[in-house]
């Protein structure tokens, strides 16, 4: 009987605060007990004489500063990126958008392309057996039940023309359109769009809930097309299935006056009439955009290093948002000195109904059940974790599909660096050594130790969780102990200065480590991503 709770307790900690798009923090905060004391009671003092000063700006939203803070974007020029200009009108009451999208997409390969590969992703939560319910907890994603989403289309145009098109893919996630004559490289071509967007009752990525519409992965986004070819994958349950190119982003955004805003990029205009709020966003060198709505939220605006951080909570300022805004001050400005300079100008931590952490670029969904006096650790572990995927899936992309870890791994190590810069080296070594006693008694029970695989290969989100999360990271914290946090912050300097703003693999990580290591190098590539040789690990 007492197993059997304990038992149950654990699943419960697993699906609430263990997600893995994010980390298992309330867990570990409660192995990490001194990790929890050091950073609750310093926090603790800090707020008791330190005057809160609300900065309520949210009427002043429209930014005069440049998106890109950044002036060296590695070779890569807006010419080489796809440019999506946007009009969504939010009918708050049928949950629903009406689109209109043109998309100039350009072949960037070194072969003539015959076809373009379109995602459709909202198209998974069709139906219920299709949904990518997070961590398949879905009296939780859908507490009143479960109402499809969708993209219906009524127009799709190639360079004006009306053209054929195919929806195909498990729950038709993918559009394919064959072009007459080949794309040849270097070229570009024009899609047009017109299309309706259905949001479902899901308290996910993609859904409206009693306080929020998230409104994430919900635009037809070119597929990405590499040395394997198109990448024709569906919206897959587990991970953050999401591989995309950088893109250029001009995004108008036509909600109900009274609904805020939050999304990706900076707002250049915002007007106001006939109860209507039409606001633009643009953004460049950037993976995809995300945004959300709501009438609930308060904005509290704070500068850190030249990035506006726009912080939106629901309530009032008190200590828990005071606390996500010093995680995310925290949060830039340790990254951006071991890491390499944010190269943009904003970034959004938006609290709203969600299980627990989601990264977009420039933007941060956080679980707004976190922001509670009790579960300080938990707000500042996703916070840190989240803005920790800005460097590493935002500036760094990788494929979250095939190589989950490469960004995933480098973010809970992340996370960890922040512990120690904000806290002292004690408190990192507190954050892996949780890390380590979750990896170590869940190890028995999930999968067969390989990090590096696809997605669809880890059996469960557990196991997923167990490899990516933690034995990944616990890898990172392996080169450390080894070659020392010096080299380890150096070789990740390296590799974000060498891969930023374009695609990087496990592959070329791989290298850049053994040339910046040596060849003792491999040894524990071998153990820990691959589970070979001391498989003890
Ligand atoms: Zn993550």
């Amino acid at each position: 009987m007492h197993k059997k709770l304990i038992s149950a307790l654990l699943v419960t900690a697993l699906l609430s605060g263990c997600q893995a798009p994010v980390d298992m923090p309330e867990q570990n905060v409660v192995e990490a007990s001194g990790m929890a004391d050091t950073t609750e009671t310093g926090q603790v003092e800090e707020m008791s004489e330190t005057e809160t000063e609300v900065d309520d700006q949210s009427s002043n939203m429209v930014s005069d500063k440049a998106f890109l803070l950044e002036t060296d974007m590695n070779g890569v020029t807006q010419a080489d990126l796809d440019h999506y200009t946007i009009t969504a009108v939010l009918d708050a009451e049928a949950k629903r958008l009406a689109c209109e999208q043109t998309l100039v997409y350009k072949n960037k390969e070194d072969q003539a392309l015959e076809e373009v590969v379109i995602q459709v992703l909202p198209n998974a939560y069709r139906t219920v057996e299709s949904a990518p319910v997070l961590f398949g907890d879905i009296d939780s994603i859908y507490p009143n039940g479960f109402a499809p989403g969708f993209i219906d289309f009524t127009s799709v145009k190639l360079e004006g023309q009306g053209v054929d098109y195919t929806l195909y893919g498990d729950d038709e996630t993918l559009m394919k359109i064959t072009f007459d004559q080949p794309l040849e490289v270097g070229d570009t071509i024009k899609l047009d769009m017109v299309y309706d967007v259905q949001i479902p009752p899901a308290y996910d990525r993609f859904g409206y809930n009693d306080s929020t519409f998230n409104i994430a992965n919900w635009y037809p986004v070119a597929a990405v097309y590499d040395e394997s070819g198109w990448n024709e994958d569906g919206y897959l349950a587990v991970g953050d299935p999401f591989y995309t190119d950088m893109g250029v982003y001009s995004i108008t955004y036509d909600v109900p006056e009274s609904y805020e805003i939050a999304s990706t990029g900076v707002r250049t205009s915002e007007v106001i009439e006939n109860g209507r709020k039409r606001v633009h966003y643009s953004a460049e060198f950037v993976r995809d955009s995300a945004w959300l709505t709501s009438d609930q939220w308060q904005v509290h605006v704070e500068e850190v290093e030249g990035t506006m951080i726009r912080s939106y909570y629901f309530g009032e300022f008190s200590f828990p948002e005071q606390k996500a805004v010093d995680a995310a001050r925290d949060s830039i400005k340790s990254f951006n000195r071991i890491f390499g300079p944010y190269p943009y100008s904003e970034l959004s931590v938006v609290a709203t109904d969600f299980p627990s952490g989601m990264e977009y670029p420039t933007l941060v969904m956080i679980a707004k059940d976190r922001y509670k006096s009790a579960r300080m650790n938990a707000l500042e572990s996703v916070i840190a974790h989240e803005i920790g995927h800005q460097w590493w899936y935002g500036v760094v992309g990788n494929d979250q599909i095939d190589e989950a870890w490469l960004d995933e791994s480098l973010t809970v190590f992340s996370t960890a660096m922040y512990y120690g810069e904000v806290y002292g080296d004690d408190a990192y070594r507190s954050y892996v050594e949780s890390y380590r006693n979750s990896y170590q008694r869940r190890k028995v029970d999930d999968g067969n130790g390989v990090v590096v695989k696809p997605l669809t290969e880890f059996a469960s989100w557990s196991d997923y969780s167990n490899l990516v999360y933690r034995k990944g990271m616990l890898f990172i914290d392996a080169l450390r102990d080894e070659y020392g946090k010096e080299s380890v912050l150096e070789f990740m300097q390296k590799y974000y200065a060498r891969y930023k703003f374009k695609t990087a693999s496990t592959e070329k990580f791989l290298d850049l480590g053994k040339e910046h290591f040596g060849e003792s190098f491999d040894a524990l590539v071998d153990v820990w991503l691959y589970n070979t040789g001391n498989v003890s690990n």
